[in-house]
């Protein structure tokens, strides 16, 4: 079996004015579609991070791409994951997810992988996750991911979308955006995106949430490093109680030194919040230095910067080994992506808490799928038994999706600018913040 044929498909789908410590959500999020057809006529399909810069990096490898046998070409580009970011290198960044140049092999060695996998799943008639080791769960959990957000539902001019859950910044509106969102979907864990209001009024955010949800959720909070080590300090103790029982305190602040710093500190104080992070560990070679400074308890995976599912796999026996927990990460994205988290998740025996996701901020006008949004039901994604990755594209909401690119105005994310068009002309990004 040869791939003949390598399609890259830039495509926009609408977006809510969501905030966080990097700025504030375009009108349209930004994705990369790629098929691989083979010459005996089967296709494997991957999401990736969207805009010009990523369609470029797969568009480089075109030669390597056509023509090879899609069993062995991850063996082939297996240098982009080796040697880089992905590797040994250290990759700290506090860019938006996506931008860092420090792994953007790693994240088209990601996209190919799972196009491979869906591929040569598709061929055989098996599901990639049983092509990667098996499954050990049928079911992935995943978790609400609320976020303090503006009026607007996203998209623009005769796009423009309904504003299905509303203004939300205030503690008692993201209470109410929880609830919505739980009653549609049935999470069983919250991941709320902090770093967007002061400090005070995110602790008493997190404090309703409790008081709404119960004892039996988790709860984490995610500033993305908007915090000095003296302010994670003080929410980490003011939350001492909100974040225990399964919940985590996610990139305080930037940096392993100060995340071990605020680690310490809270120790001292017996509390003993894990510290999460998808930015002070974004590659392996991050992990001794975490480790040896107990700077994080808890890491992120995203099989899409991390070099693939199975860089995921073996990050996972590494944080098993060092006694590490293991979430993981999200981006906006669609049902390609969100199919290829659940396949992989479900092949992680050492996966301590439930998976991000954005699917809920977008909508089936957008998706790309055959038959529509993929099911969260009871906060989960079932592994269906069909090959591959278990979709495949409709072609109409393929070409709707290009369009709406093509007519857009946006090539890469930018919140900070997003911010400086709607919110505070001199708005920029500022780490800490507070
Ligand atoms: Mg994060």
């Amino acid at each position: 079996m040869r791939i003949r044929d390598f399609r890259i498909h830039p495509i926009a789908m609408a977006d809510p004015p969501l905030r966080s410590s990097y700025g504030l959500h375009q009108p349209y999020a930004l994705r990369n579609v790629i098929e691989l057809e083979s010459d005996d006529g089967v296709t494997g399909i991957a999401e990736t991070y969207g805009g010009d810069e990523p369609a470029r990096a797969l568009e480089a490898i075109r030669e390597q791409v056509i023509g090879a046998c899609p069993y062995r070409l991850t063996g082939d580009l297996s240098p982009m994951i080796d040697g880089g970011a992905a590797g040994l290198e250290r990759s700290q960044t506090h860019r938006v997810p996506g931008e860092n140049p420090l792994d953007a092999d790693a994240r088209t060695y990601a996209t190919i992988e799972t196009a491979c996998l869906d591929l040569i799943g598709k061929s055989v008639g098996k599901p990639v996750c049983d092509l990667i080791g098996g499954r050990v769960r049928d079911k992935v959990p995943f978790s609400a991911y609320p976020f303090y957000k503006h009026a607007g539902g996203g998209g623009e001019g005769d796009d423009i979308r309904d504003d299905e859950y509303g203004e939300a910044l205030t503690p008692e509106s993201l209470v109410g955006q929880v609830q919505q969102m739980r009653g549609q979907y049935g999470f069983g864990s919250i991941k709320f995106k902090g770093g967007v209001l002061e400090p005070e009024i995110e602790i008493e955010t997190v404090r309703q949430l409790r008081q709404a949800l119960g004892q039996a959720v988790p709860l984490r909070i995610d500033p993305n490093c908007a915090w000095s080590v003296d302010t994670s300090v003080k929410v980490g103790q003011a939350l001492a109680g909100e974040l225990s029982g399964g919940g985590y305190l996610e990139d305080p602040c930037v940096g392993l030194d100060g995340m071990a710093e605020v680690r310490q500190r809270l120790l001292a104080d017996g509390i003993e919040t894990p510290l999460a992070s998808n930015v002070a560990v974004t590659s392996f070679g991050d992990i001794p230095e975490a480790v040896r400074l107990d700077a994080v308890q808890v890491v992120l995976c995203d099989h899409h910067y991390w070099g693939g599912m199975r860089q995921v796999q073996q990050l996972a026996r590494v944080c098993q080994t060092f006694g590490i927990g293991l979430s993981m990460h999200s981006n906006s994205h669609l049902g390609v992506s969100l199919m290829a988290m659940a396949h992989v998740a479900s092949t992680t025996p050492h996966l301590t808490y439930a998976c991000d996701t954005h699917y809920p901020w977008q909508s089936a006008t957008d998706e790309i799928v055959e038959g529509g949004r993929v099911p969260i039901v009871d906060g989960c994604v079932e592994i269906p038994e069909k090959p591959g990755l278990g979709v495949t594209l409709d072609p109409d909401q393929l070409a709707r999706g290009r369009e709406r690119f093509r007519n857009c105005p946006y090539r890469k994310r930018d919140d900070e600018a997003e911010m400086q068009r709607h919110i505070d002309p001199n708005w920029t990004r500022k780490l800490p913040r507070w």
